[in-house]
């Protein structure tokens, strides 16, 4: 398994391949009676594509919060004596990738801060562009008196949320909320809670998706709509950008606290959001089915079959083959254990790369003309590794199709795409790259098209690491950075802030509570 910069396991890519990555998933629920820690578990299962390397969940009964979290897939943090400890009636959970701060438990969510009257946890998904500014911020409101997660080593924008939010004395968490949410820029859908209360709220753009699902006794809200089909609720609509919701014994309420600038990624639909996903009423992947359609009448080819690079170009092959009506086949086999291998592949099985990953049908391939349906392409190793992979294997030919635009600029909303210098397109026509590849031909889908599939208006849309026009104003390149909060002049204070450390279960995670 390849591993990134700083250490830890790419469970979705081949040796030497880095691609787009996800900034987390968020799940919170507000349920009396319910087993919420359970709920929140089977809600960040559903949301693992989203970020694997930590996962953590904090439940209430009304007096005291628990957090339990650790590094590591959902399935791996928690057990049923970890959960069976996580009481109360309203629960929040997170699992991470982080773009951020670094891969430490300290950065795991959600964080926790001590309020006047309790304490807030909190968990994030997206990225903040004004993070720099918030620490000034936090030091001109709190100076040494704020600690919480930023004094026990939190790097992350989301730390700089909590320790806002946790206000002080003479505010309620809604009260600073309201106040608060207006000055984070960026994208941010968040799940907070206090003691008795469950929050969500989501950036004036809509950056990220976030939605509000209803139980039969209680609330949900989750990043994507499948975390709500695992817990039985239904889907009641999207939470709306700038809206903030607050769940309690009264019901639901809805504030506004900004006015809503829709700028929602197009990456969700391309690739990032599970093909199950709704977001604003779009099916995700009835949306890739018609970009698949798009590619095949801008891009069109004589060919014999058309594959897909499984599984995340499936939904577009489907399309390309239906528009053109070359059939549509299964050319590759993935091994669906691979990113579950903790054992490293020595230097000399490192060149068998993209084999550990997928495996060629060669009754199927041989000496067909290839259509390969892909759904982007950052650097360009997996897919250079394929095309030699499908010539040795007997196809006649591979014409190669992609179905977004070229990926050309860097992600400061919350997506971890390679570095502007390693991303292919960068400084190649479509053609170059197709040769760089080893490919007969190379056909990307128009941002247009690709737009036009998700039934958005463009106007509506993020596609800045397509186009390079951001939605949202970037600071300088200094401001920007995922280990800037690990260089700031942190406004901290002595460790000891009411928060203590207590033992959880058997597994490897700690809890902490508020006494
Ligand atoms: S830059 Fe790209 S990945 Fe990032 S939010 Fe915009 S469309 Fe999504």
């Amino acid at each position: 398994m390849p591993l990134r910069p700083d250490g830890s396991l790419n469970h979705d890519l081949m040796p030497g391949e880095k691609g787009p990555q996800d900034a987390c998933g968020v799940f919170g629920v507000w349920a009396p009676g319910e087993e919420v820690a359970k709920l929140a578990y089977f809600g960040l299962y559903a949301l693992q594509h989203r970020g694997q390397e930590s996962a953590g969940i904090a439940t209430s009964n009304g007096e005291q919060i628990l957090v339990y979290k650790d590094m590591g897939l959902v399935s791996q943090v928690f057990d049923e004596t970890a959960l069976d400890a996580l009481t109360g009636h309203l629960a929040v959970g997170h699992c991470r990738y982080s773009t951020t701060g670094g891969v430490t438990w300290e950065n795991a969510q959600p964080t926790l801060g001590a309020t006047a009257g309790g304490t807030v946890a909190l968990g994030h998904n997206g990225n903040l562009t004004n993070s720099a500014e918030l620490v000034n911020l936090v030091a001109e409101r709190y100076g040494a008196q704020r600690r919480g997660e930023l004094a026990r080593g939190n790097t992350t924008d989301t730390a700089l949320i909590t320790a806002l939010l946790a206000g002080d004395a003479d505010h309620t968490l809604a009260q600073t909320a309201l106040e608060v949410l207006p000055r984070l820029r960026g994208a941010f859908s968040l799940v907070f809670m206090d003691e008795g209360t469950l929050y969500a709220a989501r950036d004036p753009q809509g950056v990220r998706p976030l939605v509000l699902g209803r139980l039969q006794r209680g609330w949900v809200v989750a990043s994507e709509t499948p975390a709500l089909d695992i817990v039985g609720a239904s889907y009641v609509r999207d939470v709306e950008p700038g809206e903030l919701l607050t769940i309690d014994a009264d019901g639901l309420r809805s504030e506004k606290f900004a006015e809503p600038e829709r700028a929602g990624c197009v990456f969700e639909y391309v690739y990032l959001a599970r093909p199950d996903n709704t977001i604003n009423g779009r099916s995700v992947h009835a949306s890739r089915v018609e970009m698949g359609r798009t590619l095949a009448r801008e891009h069109p080819v004589d060919a014999d079959l058309v594959i897909p690079t499984p599984e995340s170009g499936t939904p577009a092959a489907v399309g390309y083959a239906a528009e053109s009506g070359i059939p549509f086949g299964q050319g590759l086999t993935k091994n669906a254990y691979v990113g579950r291998t903790f054992i490293q592949p020595s230097d000399t099985l490192r060149q068998l790369g993209i084999r550990l990953k997928l495996n060629p049908l060669r009754e199927v391939i041989r000496g067909k003309r290839l259509v390969v349906v892909d759904d982007s392409i950052v650097r360009g190793n997996t897919q250079r590794a394929l095309i030699r992979m499908l010539r040795e294997a007997g196809a006649a030919e591979v014409h190669v199709r992609i179905s977004s635009p070229p990926v050309k600029w860097p992600c400061f909303y919350g997506i971890d795409f390679a570095s502007r210098a390693e991303l292919i397109a960068n400084g190649l026509t479509p053609d170059e790259i197709g040769q760089s590849l080893g490919a007969d031909s190379l056909g990307y889908i128009s941002t247009e098209g690709m737009i036009a599939a998700t039934e958005q208006p463009a106007s509506q849309l993020c596609a800045a690491c397509f186009t390079g026009k951001y939605p949202i104003e970037l600071p300088t390149a200094d401001q920007l950075g995922k280990h800037l909060l690990e260089q700031a002049e942190l406004p901290l204070g002595a460790p000891e802030d009411g928060l203590t450390q207590v033992s959880v279960g058997a597994g490897g995670g700690t809890a902490l509570n508020h006494p």
